[in-house]
């Protein structure tokens, strides 16, 4: 997910503490729209959280970080697989990277929220998106530990939009047909220009 931060100006990338354990990161290129064949591919679970899904996860927090995203989905790298990366602190804070192997939603709230959604996929728009307030999440962490988080909030929404991802939805499948016609026209035709 994109990350708009204050006034609309983009987080600025922290520096953040490398621990021993992590492999050395790349950072991938992100697929955008126009590409939407990549984007709508249905994801494929992992057998196990093995090396390379943990060396696809630290690929996928160095290349959110330096987008600045606070969520990725693996198939925003071009990579069909059910894993995807949060970190939702703010500037200044500690990071707090969350990896999730094949990530599922348990339980929704009846209750909803209104969230202004963007998408590193998507780059440079934003659209108001509501979606239950509440979730509870099942995934395997990256030493492939069963986990289960109860989150609300911008957590809420970012779990919500980035679980889409590995199903092939999108963020602006939930606006209205105009503005998404609209934004999805704008793409094919800066494709076609080259500019993307
Ligand atoms: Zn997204």
């Amino acid at each position: 997910m994109g990350w708009q931060g204050p006034k609309g100006k983009p987080r600025p990338v922290d520096p953040w503490p490398r621990l021993a354990y992590f492999s050395p990161m790349t950072i991938k290129p992100i697929i955008t729209l126009p590409d939407e064949k990549i984007l709508r591919q249905h994801s494929t679970p992992l057998k196990a959280v093995d090396e390379a899904a943990r060396k696809l996860f630290d690929d996928m927090l160095e290349t959110m970080y330096d987008a600045p995203g606070i969520g990725l989905a693996a198939i925003q790298v071009g990579v069909p697989l059910r894993q995807i990366v949060i970190d939702i602190s703010r500037e200044g804070e500690a990071p707090k990277p969350l990896f999730l192997a094949n990530p599922e939603i348990v339980w929704a709230s009846d209750a909803r929220s209104d969230y202004e959604e963007g998408c590193l996929s998507i780059p440079d728009f934003y659209e108001m998106v509501e979606r239950p307030a509440e979730v509870k999440v099942r995934y395997l962490d990256r030493h492939g530990e069963a986990m289960e988080i109860h989150a609300n909030g911008v957590m809420a929404t970012c779990l919500q939009h980035e679980i889409d991802h590995l199903n092939g939805v999108l963020f602006i499948d939930y606006i209205s047909k105009l503005k998404r016609d609209r934004v999805v026209k704008k793409f094919q035709k800066a494709g076609k220009l080259g500019r993307l």
